[in-house]
């Protein structure tokens, strides 16, 4: 079966029993959650949050710098007032640097490519608490990131599921 016979297979399921219709836009418990797309994730189940709770914006790494633009509106059109930032174990930020990525992609694609990839931070890291912390000043000392958000910095651990706040 086919991606999109799957998803519509699927869908049919899930459309069948969906009662969630009214919701309204901003979420109701003012949380922006940050983390990684890690396909082992689960952010929503894990944390116990219902559907139009909170935001849960994903990249590679959990990165806030690379969510800033996502936060910026969560927090000033939707009302957030709430971050929790999440890294875990076993992260595929920490099996490589930007360099290394960026000769990657110049040697398989060429120069033009090299020129466009070698712009971009990809934001790995080799420690997982410190770049929690890292990413938890960033948000606190950012201008654009309101001064009353109460935010937290947590780890993932994708061997037992369990999360871990870490102290900052
Ligand atoms: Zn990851």
């Amino acid at each position: 079966m086919s991606t999109p016979q799957r998803f519509v297979k699927r869908n049919e399921i899930y459309a069948a029993t969906f009662n969630k219709g009214d919701l309204a836009l901003p979420p109701s418990k003012k949380i922006i959650v940050v983390t990684c797309m890690d396909a082992r994730i689960d952010p929503a189940a894990s944390l116990g949050i219902e559907l139009g709770e909170a935001h849960i914006i994903r990249n590679a790494g959990g990165r806030v710098e690379d969510a800033l633009r996502s936060i910026i509106i969560s927090q000033r059109l939707l009302g957030t007032r709430e971050i929790a930032v999440f890294h875990h174990t076993d992260c595929g930020m920490m099996t490589f640097t930007t360099q290394e990525l960026q000769s990657k992609i110049a040697d398989e694609d060429g120069p033009e490519a090299a020129n466009l990839v070698n712009r971009i931070d990809f934001l790995e890291f080799t420690k997982l608490e410190e770049s929690v912390k890292h990413d938890v000043k960033y948000l606190q000392s950012h201008p654009l990131v309101l001064k009353d958000t109460t935010i937290i910095g947590w780890t993932y651990h994708v061997e037992s599921g369990k999360v871990t706040q870490v102290d900052h």
